[in-house]
Parts: C-alpha cells; sequence; structure tokens
C-alpha cells in the first residue's frame, strides 16, 4: 500500500512534532525577495548567504539533492514559562532569546528527523534519496513552510501559526517520495493593518514591513557578528545577550504560544535565561563554556559573549559592573578592551576619562584606539 501523507502526519505527532506539512519540492515563492535582500547587502556579515552554489541550491531544491520531490516540513514547540518579564528585563541580567534556554535544538530536531527519515524509508518500501535539515540547509525553509499550510510569514519576517504563534522550531526532510494530496499553502499574511512589530524594533532594523535589515538586528549582532558593534546601535540593545525576541513577543499571535513538552527545551536554571551581567563579565573561557555547556549559546565564544555583555553593561549603567569592566581594559581580546571602555563611559561619563586616555596610550590595536578617541572625542 503506498504511504500516504495521512500516515505520514501521524507518525509526525508520533514522533513529538507539533505541526508537519507537505509540499512539492518546488522553488520558494519567496526567492525574488531574498536574492533582493542579499543584493542590498541586508545579509550583513553572513557570507554564508549569499554564497553563489548556496543560491543555486536556494534555487533550485535539485541542486541539494537531484530526486528532490516533496519537502515534509515540521514544528517542535520551544515556548517555556520559566521566568518573568520583571526578572527578564532586569538590567543586571543579560537576556538569552527563548529558544537558546534549553539544550540546543539541532541536535534534538537533527535526531529526530533522522529517526523520521528512516521511519519514511521503511514505510515506503522502496529505496528513497533523504536529506534531513535543521536550520542549516541552503533553503528558505520559512517560505516552504508556509507552502506547506504550517503558518504565515509576517511583517516581522517570522513563520506564524495563527494558532500557536512563532515558538517553534522548523525542520524538513527532503524525500524523492511524490504524493498526491499535499496540504494547501498558507494564506499570505493574516497581518492585516497590525504594525507593531515594526513600531517596536528598538534598532529600527525594518526598512520595510516584512524586509529585515539584518545589519541593524540585535539578533544577527550578537550571534552573527564576531567584530564591532556600530556604536549607534549599541544603545538600543538593552539587556539582550543572545538573540532578541522583542519583535515576536510583541505579535499578537504569540499569546497562542503553548508551552513545549519537550523537556530538552525547558530550561534548568536562570543562568540558562537570564544570567548576572557581572557573571559573564568575570568569566573566562573556562567557566563561560560551563556556564552554557550544550546550549545553542555555545557558537558563539566567551569574546562575543563578554562583548555582548559589556554592551549591556554600558546600557544598565550601574557602579556594580565598574570593577569588571576596568579589569576588561586588560582583556587579550581588543574586542573587549574596546566595548568595554565604551561600558565604562556610558557608566562613569567624565569621570572615566583617565581609565581610557590610559587605555589609549598603552594600547596598540587601532580599533581600541579609535573606540577611546571617539568617547573622549
Ligand atoms: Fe528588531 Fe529585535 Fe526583531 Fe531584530 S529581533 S528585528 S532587533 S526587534
Ligand atoms: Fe504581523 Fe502584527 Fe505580528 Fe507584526 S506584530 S507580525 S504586523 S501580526
Amino acid at each position: 500500500m503506498p504511504l500516504t501523507t495521512a500516515a505520514i502526519k501521524d507518525k509526525a505527532r508520533e514522533l513529538g512534532f507539533n505541526l508537519c506539512g507537505i509540499t512539492p519540492a518546488e522553488p520558494s515563492p519567496t526567492l525574488r525577495a531574498y536574492l533582493r535582500w542579499i543584493e542590498r547587502g541586508m545579509h550583513g556579515a553572513m557570507g554564508y548567504l549569499a554564497r553563489l552554489d548556496r543560491v543555486r541550491r536556494r534555487q533550485n531544491l535539485r541542486e541539494i539533492m537531484p530526486g528532490a520531490k516533496s519537502l515534509i516540513l515540521v514544528g517542535l514547540d520551544y515556548f517555556a514559562r520559566f521566568a518573568d518579564e520583571r526578572t527578564l528585563s532586569d538590567p543586571s541580567r543579560g537576556r538569552i532569546a527563548a529558544y537558546a534556554w534549553g539544550l540546543d535544538y539541532h541536535k534534538v530536531m537533527q535526531l529526530r528527523l533522522e529517526q523520521f527519515a528512516g521511519w519514511l524509508a521503511d514505510a515506503s518500501g522502496k529505496a528513497i534519496q533523504q536529506r534531513v535539515y535543521v536550520d542549516t540547509g541552503a533553503l528558505l525553509e520559512r517560505s516552504h513552510a508556509q507552502q506547506a499550510g504550517l503558518g504565515f510569514i509576517g511583517k516581522n519576517t517570522m513563520l506564524i501559526h495563527p494558532r500557536r504563534g512563532s515558538s517553534f522550531f522548523i525542520g524538513e526532510i527532503i524525500t524523492s517520495l511524490s504524493f498526491a494530496d499535499y496540504d494547501e499553502p498558507h494564506r499570505e499574511t493574516m497581518c492585516g493593518t497590525c504594525t507593531r512589530c515594526l513600531a517596536a524594533c528598538p534598532t529600527d532594523a525594518f526598512p520595510k514591513p516584512y524586509v529585515l535589515d539584518a545589519r541593524r538586528c540585535i539578533s544577527y549582532h550578537t550571534i552573527e557578528n564576531k567584530g564591532w558593534i556600530e556604536r549607534e546601535l549599541r544603545p538600543g540593545f538593552g539587556n539582550w545577550i543572545f538573540g532578541c525576541d522583542i519583535c515576536m513577543d510583541v505579535c499578537p499571535f504569540q499569546r497562542f504560544s503553548e508551552e513545549t513538552d519537550e523537556v530538552a527545551f525547558l530550561p534548568f536554571e536562570i543562568d540558562r535565561v537570564a544570567p548576572l551581567l557581572t557573571n559573564i563579565l568575570m568569566s573566562t573561557d573556562e567557566t563561560y563554556r560551563a556556564m552554557f555547556r550544550r546550549s545553542p549559546i555555545e557558537r558563539i565564544k566567551r569574546e562575543q559573549m563578554v562583548r555582548n555583555a559589556c554592551i549591556a553593561a554600558g546600557n544598565w549603567r550601574n557602579e556594580r559592573a565598574i570593577p569588571h569592566l576596568i579589569q576588561l581594559l586588560y582583556d587579550t581580546s581588543a574586542l573587549v578592551r574596546g566595548h568595554a571602555a565604551w561600558a565604562l563611559w556610558r557608566t562613569m561619563e567624565l569621570d572615566a576619562s583617565k581609565l581610557l586616555s590610559d587605555l589609549h596610550r598603552r594600547d596598540d590595536d587601532e580599533r581600541v584606539r579609535a573606540e577611546v578617541e571617539a568617547l573622549l572625542g
């Protein structure tokens, strides 16, 4: 008996996925918008997004897998109620985006998708080709997920399920199986006249609805950007140190988010959600690794995280951070020294002049000296 889409969806549910949709392996309808976005450089330093081989794959899924006929898209909820808004926005704490509170979702999703693919191969009873992806494939997964009926893409560029919000991970299987009854695409948008997400973004990262300029996005800078962060943007970061959920949290559809059943995504301590900034500022490579072991945060190094914490400390402007920031003026990383200088200036203002002049005198890194010059003006 041929494998039906209904049987596949039953299996997806049995494996714990909260959403599943199936769509033909056709080019994404948002491909042109994506190419325009790349052309305008809005991907920032994420050069891998603009690589020709990757663009080609996005244009044609058969470049990824020659026998590709269908895409099976799944969603897995990650929403957890762990800390109240007061704790999360406490400026003495660094805030972490909710998707990163638990264990690394790549591993959890990958394992489960591989199980799913194994079952598909057995249940189809024939030799089939399959590829499994979580975040890593060169495909426009939100757009394919919309085609598979999993939701619509909002003005905040997130995939939104009208009865579930956006707090779910997306994964996909490209398969050589084809089906007679694919899911209907979700209608294009349900945003209507709402503009909450656009208005709420503290760094004005939306030049227009449905377009996100990564170069102005806190999420991009705190995770993807390994270098210096423009001074003009830093005050808008507030206490975010890894990602940013603002444009998702303000979305009215978020009230439908359901708490995940997946224990791997439940945080087990406040340090995984909103650690004290002073703990991050004081961290060594070793303590930093221990703090975020097996979390998605592991993908950024201490240097980047301490840079982010310096920005949050510069927005906190509290004397409790001063001794740690002074110590960071001697850090081995120029990136850290420069951002610590900014945070000290924001916290101590003119009282930081002597410390910063000394740094300028002794530091042989041009970027650090330029930072201090700009501050002392
Ligand atoms: Fe703006 Fe934050 Fe959304 Fe980025 S994630 S677009 S910074 S609100
Ligand atoms: Fe659409 Fe409003 Fe949600 Fe933005 S906040 S994605 S405009 S519904």
